[in-house]
């Protein structure tokens, strides 16, 4: 089959359809054939929905394990006055061992502010203390269609509400603005979600296991935009990515709830 640059383009934004199952992700599409149907929605094949963790918490299978579900660490975030942990209600399609364990519930508007405070009260070692620098909660990606930095504005949203800062972001300064690049050192605490002035974000944090999935995909969609002329790049922008920022802002759902 013949896929154009510009096709690879918007395969490559996208990754692959994802499905949730219980607590994994099992790649449905890849992104050629994401190119076929294109962006409807941000972020469309980039499914929120994997649990991600509070701070410090142990790989999945031994975080299971030890979580007894009490709640502190929930408690802990509401005294601090983040509110970024809720507990897996029944609803959530997930297995029953993981009915009641804390997760960071919606990251657009409480993201983790990484005080460090929960591990500290967890009562069984569910959640170990961690230097903020080695927290490893997921990974945040950017949808390079939706962000103003990569469709011609000077935005740095992201970039100046990570705790990290310049450890994690990357610029690719140029014509078409100041186009921005979260590398592997992002802990996935969500500030930068929170803060992204698009409507509902043009970021979005996968769980560790969903982006060792999807990484190779990600990462040649930035390599195919910084090696594209700017013409190209900017009938992409002017003919798809801007009316559909536009239409972002209309946007009400909310993929993280
Ligand atoms: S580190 Fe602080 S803000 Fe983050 S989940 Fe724990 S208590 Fe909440
Ligand atoms: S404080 Fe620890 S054991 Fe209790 S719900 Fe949170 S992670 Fe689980
Ligand atoms: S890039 Fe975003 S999710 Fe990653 S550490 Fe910075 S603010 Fe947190």
């Amino acid at each position: 089959m013949n896929i154009s640059r510009r096709d690879l383009l918007k395969a490559a934004i996208l990754t692959g359809a994802t499905v949730i199952i219980g607590d994994e992700f099992t790649l449905l599409t890849n992104a050629a054939q994401a190119s076929s149907t294109g962006p409807e929605v941000p972020l469309p094949h980039i499914t929120a929905g994997g649990l991600i963790r509070p701070p410090g918490a142990l790989p999945e299978k031994g975080f299971l394990a030890k979580c007894i579900g009490c709640g502190v660490c929930m408690n802990v975030c509401h005294v601090m006055k983040y509110d970024a942990v809720a507990t897996v209600g029944a609803r959530r399609a997930v297995p029953l061992q993981a009915y009641n364990t804390p997760y960071i519930k919606d990251m657009r508007d409480f993201p983790c502010g990484l005080c460090m405070e929960c591990p500290k009260h967890c009562p069984t070692g569910a959640l170990q203390k961690t230097e903020k620098e080695n927290v490893t909660m997921g990974m945040a990606l950017i949808d390079f269609s939706l962000c103003f930095g990569w469709n011609g504005d000077v935005c740095l949203s992201c970039s100046k509400a990570c705790p990290l800062g310049a450890k994690v972001f990357d610029f690719y300064n140029g014509e078409w603005g100041n186009q921005p690049y979260i590398n592997e050192y992002c802990v996935g605490c969500g500030l930068c979600v929170k803060h992204c002035p698009l409507g509902g974000s043009a970021i979005k944090v996968v769980t560790e296991n969903q982006y060792v999935r999807i990484k190779d995909s990600y990462v040649s969609s930035f390599k195919g935009l910084l090696s594209m002329p700017s013409e190209e790049r900017y009938n992409i922008v002017y003919s798809q990515n801007m009316p559909m920022i536009m239409e972002r802002g209309r946007l009400i759902e909310r993929e993280y709830r």
